[in-house]
Order: structure tokens, then C-alpha cells, then sequence
């Protein structure tokens, strides 16, 4: 069976959940094998067998940490050489997909961006994309080299699949670029303790209709009885009821939860480009024309302030 390579993203050896999501699409295609680099790349073998990966290859080298992506483009560049993969899986993270764009252009491959399903195909592997503001679903392959797919989180289950996930140095020579950008700071945000934005399997969201800063507390009791990641529209984040970094949409992050509540949310195009592919949609709205309850799974008319603090006590009662 041909191999697939799955990039994985870690936190000092704690695999994110994505990754373990990749690996369950991974072997609908083939037999994953996971590339896993930086500090703690080798404490990642553990979860990543335990999901099916029967190849852990790993490299270590200070330049992961200290410059931006083109270190890691060489390794998956040296572990496509090294393996001739079906295909290429990395998550759809900011990052991911600046690493995806580069290697394909490094091994003259096509790519996938933002895939949201994979399925095996007699021509390769077929990725369906959710476009045009989630108007279309579109299902596609690469049709040169080796193809190089995005995939959004929660775009599957996590499913355990033991496998032997033995352990192999990966050879990494770094190219002439890989020092090109250097880090020379990190601040970290403050936590939360919520779930982040993209990765949630939850997002409860609020727009306008929260009428200020001080009311977004009402959506972080309901994210919180849920435990779900905070989400708010533009015209929210504008107004400076809630950071940029928790924006839905076009001009924000793209969320594809198992549930998303929407809270005085209208539903504008743009929002919807960032969450029509959650699997099941909740809106609160006062307003029983607003374009929302066009595209949501179930529907509350009535007003936010009445509706969000009984549904989180009754939550909290469960
Ligand atoms: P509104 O459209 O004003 O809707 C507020 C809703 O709250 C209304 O439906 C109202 O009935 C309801 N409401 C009011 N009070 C209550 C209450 N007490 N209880 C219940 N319901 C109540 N928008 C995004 O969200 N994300 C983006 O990334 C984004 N990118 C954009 C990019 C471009 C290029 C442009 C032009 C626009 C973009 N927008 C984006 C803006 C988008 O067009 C809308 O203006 C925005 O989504 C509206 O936010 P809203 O639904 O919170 O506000």
C-alpha cells in the first residue's frame, strides 16, 4: 500500500488534535507515515502510533525554533525524496499552508488548499473544498507530481488505530534559504483556558446584536458551560467589543466546529464564508428575517439577553 505523509503539528511533543484528524483521512489513502520536527519531535511517536501512524520520522535542529517556515519545507522536501509519498497531508493552519504552498513549488507538485473531506481515487487522492463563501462544494485531485493537500481542522473524527509507529532519523540538510528569517521574539497570547478559535469543536459566537464589551461576557458563560472557543463577527470586532484574533469570516479565521451558535449575528456573506461548514448551526436572533436562519440547523427568534443566560444555566444543570 502506498505511503502517505502526514506533517505533523506539535507543541514541544503534544500533537495537536488536527494532526491526529489527518491521520484518520491519511489512511483512507494510504499507510501514514508522520514527519514530526523541532523540540520534542520524538515524544510524538506515542500518539501518533496510537492513530494509525506506522512511521514516525523525526529531525531536531535549533533552526526549527529560531526561523520561520523554510527549515521545515526542507525536511518534508528531504522526507517526500525519501519516501515517494501517495501524498503529502498538512493542516490548514496559517503556517501549514505557507509550508504546503512552498514545498509543492519546491517538488513541481499541484496542491489542495483548505480541503474539508479526502477520499481514495483511481487517479490519486480526491479532496472536496467548501468555495465561493461555502456556496459550492467542489471535489478535486492533483493531476501533477506528488499532491500536497491542506485539510481545515474538524474536518474528521479522531479515530485510534494502533499501528507500530517505530521511530526513524530523517536526514535534513538545510537549504541556503532556511536562515533567511530569523525569529527574534515570541510573545505569548494570554490564555484563555478556551479551546483555540480554529480548532474548537464548539464556537459560540456574537455580533452587533451583543451591544458591547461588556456584554460579550454573557457569550463567554455560554462558551464556557460548553467548553467552546469564543468567536464574534467584524462588525463586533471593529466596534472593539472582542480582539481581531477571535474574528469569523472572510476577513477573519475560517471555523468549521461541530456546532456553532451565532448570537445577534445577521449573517452577512462574509461572516458565513468563515462558518458554513460547521456541521450544525444555532442562531439567536431578534430579527425572524435575518439571513441567518436561511442557513442554520435550528433557529431561536428572540432576544439575545433573554435566550444566551437561560440556555447556559440550563447547560450548566446537565
Ligand atoms: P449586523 O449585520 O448589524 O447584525 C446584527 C444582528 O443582530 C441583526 O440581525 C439583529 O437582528 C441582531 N440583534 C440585534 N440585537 C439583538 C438582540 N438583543 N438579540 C438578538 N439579536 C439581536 N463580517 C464578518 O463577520 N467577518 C468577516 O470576516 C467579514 N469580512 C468582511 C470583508 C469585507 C471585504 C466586507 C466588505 C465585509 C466583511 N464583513 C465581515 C462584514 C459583513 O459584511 C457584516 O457587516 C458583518 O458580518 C455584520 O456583523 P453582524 O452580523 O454582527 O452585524
Amino acid at each position: 500500500m502506498a505511503e502517505v505523509l502526514v506533517y505533523v503539528d506539535h507543541v514541544d511533543g503534544a500533537v495537536r488534535k488536527p494532526t491526529l484528524e489527518l491521520l484518520t483521512l491519511a489512511r483512507r489513502i494510504g499507510e501514514p507515515v508522520a514527519v514530526a520536527l523541532g523540540a520534542g519531535a520524538e515524544s510524538t511517536a506515542a500518539a501518533l502510533a496510537e492513530h494509525g501512524a506506522t512511521r514516525v520520522l523525526t529531525h531536531d535542529a535549533s533552526e526549527y525554533a529560531d526561523y520561520l517556515v523554510v527549515p521545515k519545507v526542507d525536511a518534508l522536501q528531504a522526507a517526500v525524496a525519501a519516501v515517494s509519498p501517495a501524498a503529502v497531508l498538512v493542516p490548514s493552519s496559517a503556517e501549514g499552508k505557507e509550508i504546503a504552498a512552498r514545498l509543492a513549488l519546491r517538488i513541481g507538485s499541484g496542491i489542495i488548499t483548505d480541503a474539508v473531506d479526502l477520499e481514495a481515487g483511481d487517479e490519486g487522492p480526491v479532496a472536496t473544498q467548501s468555495v465561493f463563501a461555502a456556496s459550492f462544494s467542489t471535489k478535486s485531485r492533483v493531476s501533477k507530481g506528488t499532491p500536497v493537500i491542506t485539510v481545515k481542522p474538524n474536518s474528521a473524527a479522531v479515530e485510534a488505530a494502533p499501528a507500530a509507529g517505530a521511530v526513524e532519523a530523517l536526514a535534513v540538510t538545510f537549504s541556503a534559504q532556511a536562515t533567511g528569517t530569523k525569529i527574534t521574539g515570541r510573545t505569548p497570547r494570554e490564555s484563555t483556558g478556551r479551546p483555540e478559535l480554529t480548532e474548537a469543536a464548539i464556537v459560540v459566537s456574537g455580533g452587533r446584536g451583543v451591544n458591547g464589551a461588556e456584554n460579550f461576557g454573557l457569550i463567554e458563560a455560554l462558551a464556557d458551560s460548553l467548553g467552546a472557543a469564543v468567536g464574534a463577527s467584524r462588525a463586533a470586532v471593529d466596534a472593539g467589543w472582542y480582539p481581531h484574533t477571535n474574528q469569523v469570516g472572510q476577513t477573519g479565521k475560517s471555523v468549521s466546529p461541530q456546532l456553532y451558535i451565532a448570537n445577534g449575528i445577521s449573517g452577512a456573506i462574509q461572516h458565513r464564508a468563515g462558518m458554513q461548514t460547521s456541521k450544525t448551526i444555532v442562531a439567536v436572533n431578534k430579527d425572524a428575517e435575518a439571513p441567518i436562519f436561511d442557513l442554520v440547523d435550528y433557529g431561536v427568534v428572540g432576544d439575545l439577553f433573554d435566550v444566551v443566560p437561560q440556555l447556559t444555566e440550563e447547560i450548566k444543570t446537565r
